[in-house]
C-alpha cells in the first residue's frame, strides 16, 4: 500500500523535491537522507528561481538602457503626476519618495527628483546637480526615520545595465527592516 501510494506520488510529482522525500520515507528508508534530499532539491529550485529572476532583471535592464537617453518620460513621471498611484512616504517640492512596487525588503522605498533635469542615472550627474543629489540623500534619511529603520538601512543606486537599472530617472533605493547581506550580488 505504501509502495502504491509512493508510485502515485512519484508519477504525479516526480519533479518536486518534496515528493521525492515522501517516496523515500514511505519505502522505509531513513528519514535523515530524505530530509537532506528534500532540502537539496528545494535549495536548487530556489537557486534556479533566483537565477531566472536575475536573468529577467538583466534582460529588462538591457532593454531599458536602449532608450535611456531619448528624453522620453518614464513610469516615474506618471507617479510624480499621480497619474499612476503610489504609496508616498515623503514629498517636498523637489523630491518624491514612494514604496517600491516590487519590494526586496520589508522597507523598500524609492527616492526620486521630481525634475529629472538630465539625471537619467547617476553617471550623468554634473556639478550643477550637487544640490539635488544632497537633497535626495537627505530625503533617504527622512524616509529611514519615518519607516523606523534609522538604526540600519541601505541606500542603493543602480547605474546602467550592468547594475540592472531598469528605470532611467535617477532613484535611490532605501532598503531595510531585515538583516542586509554583504557583499551584495
Ligand atoms: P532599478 O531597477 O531601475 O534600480 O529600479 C527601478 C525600481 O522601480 C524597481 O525596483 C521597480 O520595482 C520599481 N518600479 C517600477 N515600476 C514601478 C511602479 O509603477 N510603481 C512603483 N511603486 N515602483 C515601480
Amino acid at each position: 500500500m505504501a509502495a502504491h501510494t509512493s508510485f502515485s506520488l512519484l508519477r504525479n510529482y516526480t519533479t518536486t523535491g518534496r515528493i521525492a522525500a515522501t517516496v523515500r520515507t514511505s519505502l522505509g528508508l531513513s528519514a535523515y537522507p530524505s530530509s537532506i534530499n528534500f532540502l537539496t532539491a528545494n535549495r536548487s529550485r530556489r537557486y534556479l528561481c533566483r537565477a531566472s529572476a536575475t536573468h529577467d532583471e538583466e534582460a529588462a535592464a538591457k532593454a531599458a538602457a536602449i532608450n535611456a537617453d531619448n528624453g522620453a518620460p518614464t513610469i516615474f513621471d506618471k507617479i510624480i503626476s499621480k497619474e499612476i498611484p503610489s504609496t508616498i512616504v515623503y514629498e517636498d517640492d523637489k523630491v518624491l519618495a514612494f514604496k517600491d512596487i516590487n519590494p526586496h525588503a520589508p522597507v523598500h522605498v524609492l527616492v526620486i527628483p521630481k525634475f529629472r533635469d538630465g539625471l537619467t542615472q547617476l553617471g550623468k550627474a554634473e556639478q550643477r546637480h550637487g544640490e539635488i543629489l544632497g537633497q535626495l540623500l537627505y530625503a533617504a534619511r527622512i524616509v529611514a526615520e519615518k519607516e523606523g529603520i534609522l538604526e540600519g538601512f541601505r541606500v542603493v543606486i543602480n547605474n546602467g545595465p550592468s547594475a540592472c537599472q531598469s528605470v532611467y530617472h535617477l532613484h535611490l533605493h532605501v532598503l531595510g527592516g531585515r538583516q542586509m547581506q554583504w557583499p551584495p550580488g
